[in-house]
């Protein structure tokens, strides 16, 4: 998969988007085992040390086709091992003899550039030498003008969240960046969430892509009960919230809301009616968000509320219950949201406080997912 040197600008197809027939997903071989995906000995083994057993279903049918070559678009609901899929496809494909633990016996080299960071350390890491690069589009993109990132030796091209990444607000930076990869560069794209527009976009810089993909009605998870509490007004949230406030703290919880402020306001209020919470919000100076993830990731802290910044991707194993104080303003959060509990095949409920004029939203999303949200029983604290 060695790309040629040459330094020609990858650029947007033009694509007949009436014939392109999508929500179609393509049969592709079942790889039951690690053992017979073919990976290498020293990845083999990073697996298993990890823990993990047996892949999941997402990674049984995507992983052999990354590591193929082919371009990939990949979907699953929250939890599955997606990340990890492509994680371990990545590892697969690298061309080392050192992210990670999954890595750890291959001494790879990777670093992640986030925007808000220092710049001068990017740099420097990037100069080092890197094997893999994360990271937020605008830094990516601003490494590689600053000719830090070099590109002529990229070979693959992974949009997780892809749906968020080609988002009005990122979709330019994306783009940015694709303009500056080899032309053979493959992509994989990576979503619980791809709504039509998205996979219709796909035509343009991908190249006959395998399709794996979930029907809408298949994609909330089974594990994750979903229920809803009848609030009728904005004022009476805080003491249906602080009612729950036992039921957070069984294991570990998320309050979603959906302005920076609110955040602000609910996690003050809490802490004046006696409760501990931690907060974080997109506001914040990266270094704070940082310590306020890695508190809540320990389980030093059991309650966070937060906006969606932390409605997609982010795995705490250890939260089983989630919030959506405001219901979110789109479908496809409500999915992300919810699936930041039950991960991978645990147990979850999310509880959503519903204005009276919120029921109709709700009962949108529950009608377009083909699921079943119901009035909170009593007894929600057993089912944690
Ligand atoms: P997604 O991206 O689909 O939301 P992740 O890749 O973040 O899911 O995986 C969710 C959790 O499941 C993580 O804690 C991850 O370590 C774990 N996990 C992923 N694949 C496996 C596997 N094959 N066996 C056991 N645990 C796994
Ligand atoms: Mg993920």
């Amino acid at each position: 998969m060695a790309t040629s040197g040459s330094a020609r600008k990858r650029l947007l197809k033009e694509a007949d988007m009436s014939t392109v027939e999508f929500k179609t997903s393509e049969e592709v071989d079942v790889t039951p085992t690690f053992d017979t995906m073919g990976l290498r000995e020293d990845l083999l083994r990073g697996i298993y040390a990890y823990g993990f057993e047996n892949p999941s279903a997402i990674q049984q049918r995507a992983t052999k086709q990354i590591i193929k070559g082919r371009d990939v678009i990949a979907q699953s609901q929250s939890g599955t091992g997606k990340t990890a899929t492509f994680t371990i496809s990545v590892l697969q494909c690298l061309d080392t003899q050192g992210l990670l633990a999954l890595g750890d016996y291959m001494n790879v080299q990777c670093h992640a550039c986030i925007g808000g960071t220092n710049v001068g350390e990017d740099i420097r890491r990037l100069d080092y030498g890197q094997h893999v690069v994360s990271g937020t589009p605008g830094r990516v993109f601003d490494m590689i003008r600053r000719g830090s990132l070099r590109t002529r030796a990229i070979k693959m091209l992974v949009l997780d969240e892809a749906d968020e990444m080609l988002n009005k607000g990122f979709k330019d930076q994306i783009y940015d960046v694709y303009r500056y990869l080899p032309p053979a560069t493959q992509v994989v794209l990576i979503s619980a969430t791809l709504p039509q527009e998205i996979l219709e976009m796909t035509t343009k810089f991908m190249t006959d892509p395998i399709r794996i993909l979930l029907k809408r009605d298949e994609l909330t998870l089974e594990g994750v009960r979903q229920f809803f509490v009848a609030v009728e007004r904005e004022e009476w949230k805080f003491d249906t919230l602080c009612d729950l406030y036992d039921t957070l703290t069984i294991t570990q919880a998320v309050i979603f809301c959906n302005t920076r402020r609110k955040v602000d306001w609910l996690a003050e209020k809490m802490r004046e009616a006696n409760f501990t919470v931690c907060s974080m919000h997109g506001d914040m100076p990266q270094k704070e968000r940082e310590c306020v993830a890695k508190e809540f990731r320990a389980g030093a802290s059991r309650v966070l509320i937060s906006t969606d910044v932390w409605a997609r991707g982010l795995d705490v194993p250890q939260v089983s219950l989630i919030i959506n104080y405001d219901l979110p303003n789109n479908r496809e959060l409500y999915i992300h949201r919810i699936g930041r509990s039950g991960r991978y095949g645990r147990k979850g409920v999310a509880i959503n406080f519903v204005k009276n004029d919120d029921i109709r939203i709700l009962r949108d999303i529950e009608q377009y997912y083909s699921t079943q949200i119901d009035e909170m029983p009593v007894n929600v604290a057993d089912l944690i």
